[in-house]
């Protein structure tokens, strides 16, 4: 989150929220840890739109509840960080996870969910135009964003149907547009400032608690798991919490999850001369279509000559793995799927620059 445009004045009706049992009376290792009393399971059908700074229903917390949200990830080292501290504080979560950074770094992805925490989502790259983007933008964003997710998930069940915008710039097109797909739109009760340059964890604690305080002790804090002093303000805002008679309280999708999510694919495997990607050929297409590498990798005629070999054996290099690539396309998955990937890595890379201005 970045920049509240719009924040709305909280009311105290309209809760809603099925409630569960304790899920963690006692945390191995860690007698003083502040654990998680109990979860939420939300039904977006009954509680479409949450968070108190912009809407007029919120989680049906009680006095001196909390829940944790962490928005904008996975990213190393920070998320791994996070990740501990929650683990060793017996501590379940909410993430709001961005496509592609879940892209980058599935595993992560998979560890945030193998640890208990709910796997919500963020966009696939983080526009900071979400309350003036076309439908069809909107559209891809949030859809493409859940299908990144569930990639690196491995199991699309592993992802739950909770949606925040990006800078919380909601709109009544977005909003109307996550109802049509029954995903619960999250904004927050609470922020602690912890995307600005120059805060620090000490500043993120204090922010965390007052305004949890001014808030009637209670409410969903909206953080960020991949600034450096939101992971070393975390274990200090626990203490303090539970120092304070707050306990830790879980949202969930209704639904059954997957308990455990399946076993990642394995990478792709380079050709023998290490090249990328894996060249595929077969005895039909080799004896009739397929470009020959050493043929390729020969100057032409007329075109080479002193000083400008290195050159020519680049530029041959890559018109090749392009011919292979489109030469293959189609019929192996796996160099389809890694040429889809990395064309659209480059393609992200380029054109968003609020996520560089963002990640800072
Ligand atoms: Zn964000």
């Amino acid at each position: 989150m970045r920049g509240v445009a719009v924040v709305f004045c909280c009311l105290a009706g309209g809760i809603f929220g099925a409630v569960s049992p304790a899920i963690a009376a006692s945390c191995p290792g860690n007698p003083n840890a502040i654990g998680t009393s109990r979860t939420i399971t939300v039904d977006p059908s009954a509680l479409p739109r949450i968070g108190s700074m912009q809407y007029k229903t919120t989680l049906a917390l009680e006095d001196h509840e909390v829940a944790i949200t962490f928005d904008d990830g996975p990213l190393p080292p920070y998320t791994n960080r996070i990740l501990e501290t929650l683990a060793a504080e017996c501590v379940k979560v909410t993430y709001f996870l961005v496509g592609r950074q879940a892209n980058a770094y599935p595993d992560l992805v998979r560890r945030i969910y193998s640890a208990g925490h709910v796997l919500g989502t963020h966009s696939q790259n983080h526009p900071l135009t979400f309350d003036q983007m076309a439908l069809t933008r909107v559209e891809r964003e949030v859809d493409g964003g859940i299908a990144s997710v569930q990639t690196a998930a491995g199991d699309p069940r592993a992802v739950a149907p909770f949606f925040r915008v990006p800078g919380l710039l909601r709109s009544k097109q977005v909003e109307s547009y996550l109802a049509t797909k029954s995903i619960a739109v999250w904004s927050a009760d609470e922020v602690a400032d912890d995307w600005f340059r120059q805060v620090s964890a000490k500043d993120i604690v204090r922010k965390a608690m007052s305004r949890i305080e001014a808030k009637g002790h209670r409410g969903i804090l909206l953080l960020h798991d991949i600034h450096p002093a939101t992971a070393m303000a975390l274990p200090v805002l626990l203490r303090e919490l539970k120092a304070k008679g707050y306990r830790i309280v879980q949202a969930v999708p209704t639904g059954e999850r997957p308990k455990m999510l399946p076993e990642p694919q394995p990478a792709m495997v380079a050709d023998a001369a290490g090249g990328w990607p894996r060249l595929v050929t077969t005895t039909a297409s080799a004896a009739t279509k397929t470009p020959n590498k050493s043929d390729a990798l020969k100057p032409k005629a007329g075109k080479s000559g002193p000083g400008n070999t290195d050159r020519t054996i680049k530029t041959a290099r890559h018109n090749l793995r392009d011919k292979l690539a489109r030469h293959d396309r189609g019929r192996d998955p796996v160099v389809t799927a890694s040429i889809s990937r990395k064309k659209q890595k480059a393609k992200t890379a380029a054109t968003d620059a609020g996520w560089t201005l963002f990640q800072r």
